[in-house]
């Protein structure tokens, strides 16, 4: 039997979401279906007010309701050091395992079968704000994995002849594994255990 035009609208809307499936979507429109006004109104208003509410902080790249975000001015943070990862959600892992340094968002990694390049990443702003002093260390936390590796090396070069120490977190995490889904004390180690990188690293 075909859904009902906006039935079917709503499955094919879930659908575009990553790991949903067309069983999946369809649970989720019937769920919703179901449920009452209120419920359906509220996801439908959490929806638009994230959509409208939410900007990258123009300094750290992450997603915040203000620019600067909380971290980049939070004052009483660890200032002299930059944590560099992949992607907003790192970001909040890093804070589960209290990291209180700063951060600075790659917003995704070097893929060449993907087309993704360094300079499609936001290396040149993180090289600026290094270039501006002040800084006394690099840890660049990116997954560990081939991208992750790879993306970790464009960093180390990029900042290369700047005066900063650059490190890498220790291998605490599987290879493999993503950081979004490392639990806190395993990221903390990580960071305790991070190697100054140098050529050929
Ligand atoms: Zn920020």
């Amino acid at each position: 039997m075909a859904y009902p035009a906006s039935v079917a609208r709503l499955i094919d809307a879930f659908k575009t979401l990553p790991g949903v499936g067309t069983r999946t979507a369809e649970r989720l429109a019937f769920h919703l279906l179901r449920a009452s006004d209120d419920e359906a109104r509220q996801l439908a208003e959490a929806l638009l007010a994230m959509r409208a509410s939410v900007v990258a902080c123009s300094v750290c790249n992450t997603i915040s309701e203000s620019d600067p975000c909380p971290i980049c001015a939070d004052e009483s943070r660890d200032r002299s050091r930059i944590l560099v990862v992949e992607q907003p959600r790192d970001v909040a892992a890093f804070e589960q395992a209290n990291w209180d340094g700063l951060y600075h968002v790659l917003l995704g990694h070097v893929n060449p079968l993907e087309g993704v390049e360094a300079r499609h990443l936001t290396m040149e702003s993180l090289a600026e704000r290094v270039a501006r002093g002040g800084l006394r260390e690099v840890i660049v936390a990116t997954n560990p994995d081939y991208e992750g590796d790879a993306t970790s090396l464009h960093v180390q070069r990029r900042l290369r002849d700047l005066d900063v120490t650059v490190t890498r977190i220790a291998r605490g995490i599987a290879s493999g594994s993503a950081i979004e889904y490392s639990n806190a004390a395993m990221l903390a180690d990580a960071l305790t255990g991070r190697v100054a990188m140098d050529e050929g690293a």
